[in-house]
């Protein structure tokens, strides 16, 4: 039985069975092995789950019963149940959704030229604070799983179809590095051939800059690409944005990325918000110009998306392509990227920061 998007009944939801989502492949392959089964059933199953989102066993008709009996008395299909879902005038569409312990995940669905971009979730909330994102403000409420990661795709294609993104970001709520095993197995499946099958290269981890898992992500030789949030060229500033630059400073985390590129043999994607009056003078064209020498990286610049209750200023389009301008000559690689669904609260966190202040 598959099931519509928004119907997903948490009575499918169980605290003594276990959750199956999120399993991977060799996860399964182990599973069938206990159930007295040869390994390979195990990539049955998972066919089931990722490709044809099938969340009845018993109709997985390629188990024996014996199989589909054991299977649902023990695990359950923990899904994601959608609470709200806005849609831009731009054509962005943001989802609220619930989580079975109750918490709020957040995922955006961009359209843009000739992709969609799924911008997905991987921690409900965020224990990082940056000052500008509403998500920061909500503190940590929990990690996600593997399942919980790869459900909000899963949400996606049940109620538009296969096709309907053909990228992924993990720059929705919560710190990617911060959660990393688990996100390395959303991404195996998400990534996986007989999975989702969405390329590796079309696939980005965002990080706000944590050293040891970025350090991580070379040494396992990631596929996928990799984008920073750096928002200020100078430690000070960005300190002032982001609480996480005292523990990473900005020597230590452009030395990780000279080892992530080497490592890796591919460019990183800065991410850099303009803040009017605040990171958006010829200070910090040269400042970010001098830090970002010698990294191979493309540079992404867009302007602030407002958030309720916070001081920060959004520039307007033409001074974001006055600093980009200012940027090109000096650095390679300089796109402007433009803010998508603020009609809708599409910056990451603001719904479900909403949705926590009621609540309290
Ligand atoms: S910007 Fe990212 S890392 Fe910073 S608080 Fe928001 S979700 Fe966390």
């Amino acid at each position: 039985m598959t099931l519509p998007f928004n119907v997903f009944p948490l009575n499918y939801m169980s605290m003594k069975k276990i959750n199956i989502m999120g399993y991977t492949q060799p996860q399964l392959e182990e599973l069938m092995l206990t159930l007295g089964q040869k390994a390979y059933k195990g990539g049955q199953v998972y066919n089931w789950l990722y490709k044809v989102r099938q969340y009845d066993f018993n109709k997985m008709t390629d188990l024996t019963k014996e199989v589909r009996q054991r299977l649902d008395k023990d695990y359950v299909f923990d899904l994601l149940e959608l609470e709200k879902e806005l849609v831009s005038q731009d054509g962005t569409r943001k989802f609220l959704f619930r989580l079975s312990d109750g918490n709020p995940v957040e995922t955006v669905l961009i359209p843009g030229g000739d992709r969609t971009t799924a911008c997905i979730s991987v921690q409900s909330g965020c224990a990082l604070g940056c000052r500008f994102c509403a998500t920061g403000s909500m503190g940590l409420l929990c990690d996600l799983t593997p399942g919980e990661i790869v459900g909000q795709l899963l949400g996606l294609r049940e109620r538009f179809g296969s096709d309907v993104f053909t990228n992924v970001v993990m720059m929705g709520m919560g710190e990617p590095l911060l959660n990393l095993d688990n996100v390395l197995k959303a991404l195996d499946i998400i990534t996986d051939e007989t999975g989702l099958c969405v390329g590796a290269r079309k696939v980005t981890i965002s990080t706000s800059g944590i050293n040891p898992g970025i350090r991580k992500l070379a040494d396992l030789g990631l596929k996928s690409r990799l984008a920073l949030s750096l928002h200020a060229a100078t430690q000070e500033k960005r300190e002032q944005l982001m609480p996480v630059a005292r523990s990473y400073d900005l020597d230590s985390l452009m030395e990780t990325l000279r080892y992530y590129t080497r490592k890796t043999k591919s460019r990183v994607t800065i991410e850099y918000i303009l803040f009017k009056g605040f990171n958006d003078s010829m200070e910090d064209v040269k400042a970010l110009t001098r830090l970002l020498q010698g990294i191979p990286c493309k540079i992404n610049i867009l302007a602030y998306n407002p958030v309720e209750g916070l001081d920060f200023i959004r520039p307007t389009d033409e001074e974001v392509d006055a600093f980009a301008r200012k940027l090109y000559p000096r650095l390679p690689a300089v796109m402007v990227r433009k803010s998508r669904g603020t009609d809708v609260n599409a910056a990451c966190g603001q719904l479900a920061a909403q949705r926590q202040m009621r609540r309290n």
